[in-house]
């Protein structure tokens, strides 16, 4: 085996321990960062990341509520709770966990969240910021994306990064903060021309697609870093990747696992950003 694995499971232990002199000074001053977490309906998947996220904020030392609804809340309902939630002071961040039953427009619920409560970096006003490179909430996959890399040494200015995927929530804000570092970004998606040949190109490899195995050895230049994003859920129960991580490490330079890569760097950052928040909360 070639590649060296950017382990995400020990970093993202590391950022959580990192938080704790921030929390130290929050507490002399009486505050507890907080976490609320609005889940609805029954998705297994969502059900597991909620509690994973809870899990990782009170071993963290921070106060976690989940707020749960059936599958036919009301908007209204949700809604309601969102302006609750921005209003409480015990409350330093919010959280919809996602996808959202069809009936209910994920981008309006979104909206609602208080941009300063906004932990997960969704709301148009942290996105927009990101956009034009000021302060604010960056999304926790993007953003732990990043620290990974940062933590192997891997070099980003000047070398071409290849983004599989281009959701909202990865894909777009991950290309962003690689162009802030000075990578060559490509974006990549379902109707993307030849895919392979892109890949091969890539210094930096992120596949952020939710399909298994689409990353294959051959699809990966030599020595090149492989980031995997995705989570698929095998027929057997296992979780498995977007890449066919046993072919390519034998080509990349590093590579992530799945699980125990991206996944607790998500969280961690979510940790990270709530932690700050709170810290905001008090100027
Ligand atoms: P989305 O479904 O929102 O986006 C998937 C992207 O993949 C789309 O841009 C789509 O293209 C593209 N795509 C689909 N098929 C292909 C293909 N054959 N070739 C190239 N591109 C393709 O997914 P998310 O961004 O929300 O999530 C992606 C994966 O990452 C999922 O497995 C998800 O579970 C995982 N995930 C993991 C997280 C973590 O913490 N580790 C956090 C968030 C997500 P198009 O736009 O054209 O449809």
């Amino acid at each position: 085996m070639l590649a060296k694995i950017i382990d995400g499971k020990s970093l993202a232990a590391v950022v959580r321990a990192a938080q704790k002199s921030a929390i130290d000074s929050l507490a002399a001053r009486g505050i507890r960062p907080g976490l609320a977490a609005i889940l609805v309906g029954n998705d297994p998947a969502s059900r597991v990341y909620v509690r994973n996220k809870a899990r990782a904020c009170e071993e963290t030392g921070v106060r976690s509520e989940t707020h749960e609804f059936p599958d036919d809340v009301s908007e209204t309902v949700l809604l309601e709770r969102v302006l609750q939630l921005n209003a409480d002071p015990r409350v330093h961040g919010v959280l919809v966990q996602l996808p959202l039953p069809p009936h209910l427009d994920s981008s309006r619920v979104l909206a609602a969240i208080s941009p300063t409560k906004d932990v997960d970096g969704f709301h148009a006003a942290n996105l927009g910021a990101l956009l034009q490179g000021r302060p604010g909430f960056v999304p926790g996959t993007p953003a732990g994306v990043m620290r990974m890399l940062e933590h192997a040494g891997v070099p980003i200015a000047g070398r071409h990064a290849v983004i599989v995927g281009r959701s909202t929530i990865v894909g777009k804000p991950l290309a962003l903060l690689l162009l802030q570092k000075d990578a060559t970004v490509t974006i990549c998606h379902s109707k993307t021309a030849g895919l392979a040949t892109l890949t091969r190109s890539a210094d930096i490899l992120v596949a952020a697609v939710g399909r298994a195995k689409l990353i294959t050895g051959n699809m990966v230049k030599p020595g090149a870093c492989v980031i995997d994003v995705g989570i698929n859920r095998m027929a057997d129960g296992k979780l498995a990747g977007d890449v066919d991580f046993e072919s390519a490490k034998e080509t990349a330079g590093w590579i992530t696992l799945v699980p125990g890569g991206v996944g607790p760097m998500t969280v961690a950052m979510l940790i990270v950003n709530t932690v700050h928040a709170a810290e905001l909360s008090i100027g």
